[in-house]
């Protein structure tokens, strides 16, 4: 059975969260999708793994249907971009598989978005793509399913390295290989004083030491000069963040008016979120509930305010409190697409100059590099769910594709493989350490 290998691969999603893939191999649908939306800026890695696996990323993507009884699948891609459609519609011919294509805006690549552009279907409020039939699966994870079905585990990664480097590039690497040796791989920064985004700009995190190691979900890193717009920003406390809201948001409501999930209907208002930053002891919770269907794109925040005020990060902090006072907001009504949602839809090219990035833009060409580590440092958890449990002990030998973490069986989770081959140099609750 097709989930089985997944699980024994440690199969999870590449390009978010990192679900485990065997989950939604389980389920049954009538549609499967594939997401090469690939919208945060910069980074072009599933461009480039289109370009150059499609027959992988096809084959991974018929297994999927098969496997959940999908009788159509929609492919999610960019129509700008222009090779890696062609490459993937000369794998699909005649199949039951049809281009979705894409407009170059963000966040297309989100699954409530994709669903929508793809079938017309809405999820319901805080719900999943199962519940209106569907799964949705990055391309780098239908590569992987393919594999998996031959039974090789996920112990590499294609990462996209880009910004204020030399060589902006994709290309593979094992997992556990540290941020500093990903920008060597680059031709090493352009500028002294840097730090990088991890997976993006716009929902990733920021890296100031480069001592972080690739896992299942590295997207890439956005390496940028120390004083960059964009790090300065991130830079902020969450006090400062709160105290700059309540004195300044003079609720405008642009970041609502921009958010993507408001848009498509769902009951979102970030301004009014900013509300609760005014209270201290009671009443915020009034306000919180606004934020409890956002889904972290950083719109509002990097985009929407015209006064570089921070309300996804009050949205985070909404829901946080929520969890923490067990609230939970209930969507009543059905979600209706806003009829303004078409003209609110905002250009990648307008968002890279709104955060000060255009000069950065370039293609992220793949090159086969030989990466080769010395030694590399894999997370017990890189997933959705629980850690992985050791199977390796420190001194021992392990070959490349080794077992050396693995999921309960009760436990939603993914097994971890040996990235290269070496001595287990430590093991600990979180990392496996292996040495060449
Ligand atoms: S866009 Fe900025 S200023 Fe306007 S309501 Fe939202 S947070 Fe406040
Ligand atoms: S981050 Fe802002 S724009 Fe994005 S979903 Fe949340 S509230 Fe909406």
């Amino acid at each position: 059975m097709l989930s089985e290998k997944l699980k024994e691969a440690g199969v999870v999603g590449a390009g978010g969260a990192g679900f485990p893939t065997y989950v939604k191999a389980d389920s049954k649908v009538e549609f499967v999708l594939a997401n090469g939306a690939e919208c945060e800026p910069l980074i072009h890695k599933d461009v480039e793994l289109m370009k150059q696996f499609p027959a992988q990323i096809v084959s991974g993507m018929h297994l999927m249907m098969k496997a959940t009884g999908a009788q159509r699948g929609f492919f999610g891609v960019k129509s700008k971009n222009t090779e890696a459609v062609e490459a993937i519609q000369a794998q699909v011919k005649s199949k039951p598989i049809e281009l979705t294509l894409l407009g170059d805006f963000y966040p297309s690549g989100d699954e409530y978005e994709l669903v929508y552009s793809a079938t017309g279907r809405l999820i319901p409020p805080a719900g999943i793509p199962l519940q209106v039939g569907c799964v949705v699966n990055n391309v780098e994870t239908l590569y992987n399913v393919n594999a998996a079905s031959k039974g090789v585990p996920v112990t590499e990664k294609f990462v996209s390295v880009v910004g204020a480097v030399r060589q902006p590039k994709s290309f593979w690497v094992p997992i556990g290989t540290s941020f500093r040796e990903l920008i060597e791989l680059a031709g090493g920064a352009t500028v002294s004083e840097y730090a990088a985004f991890v997976g993006g700009v716009m929902m990733g995190s920021l890296c100031e030491d480069l001592d972080g190691v690739v896992s299942k979900t590295t997207a890439g890193l956005i390496v940028l000069p120390h004083d960059h717009y964009l790090l300065v920003r991130r830079r902020r406390t969450e006090p400062e963040m709160n105290r700059i809201g309540k004195s300044a948001c003079d609720q405008c409501s642009y970041c609502t008016e921009f958010c993507p999930r408001y848009l498509l209907g769902y009951e979102v208002m970030p301004h009014k979120v900013m509300r609760s930053l005014g209270f201290t002891l009671s009443g915020a919770e009034m306000w919180n509930q606004w934020s409890q269907l956002c889904c972290s794109c950083g719109l509002c925040t990097l985009y929407a305010c015209p006064e570089d005020l921070f309300p996804r990060e009050a949205c985070d902090q909404g829901k946080r409190d929520q969890r923490a006072a067990g609230l939970q907001f209930v969507q009543r009504k059905p979600p209706q697409v806003h009829p303004m949602k078409d003209a609110r839809r905002v250009p990648l090219s307008m968002l890279r100059r709104r955060l000060q990035l255009e000069e950065y833009e370039s293609d992220a060409p793949f090159e086969s590099v030989n990466c080769a580590p010395a030694r590399v440092r894999i997370k017990l958890l890189q997933h959705a769910g629980k850690p992985a449990k050791p199977v390796v002990k420190r001194g021992d030998k392990v070959e490349k594709g080794a077992l050396i973490g693995r999921v309960l069986a009760a436990d939603l989770g993914a097994n971890i493989h040996a990235s290269v081959a070496g001595t287990v140099a430590s093991v600990s609750d979180s990392a496996i350490e292996i040495v060449r």
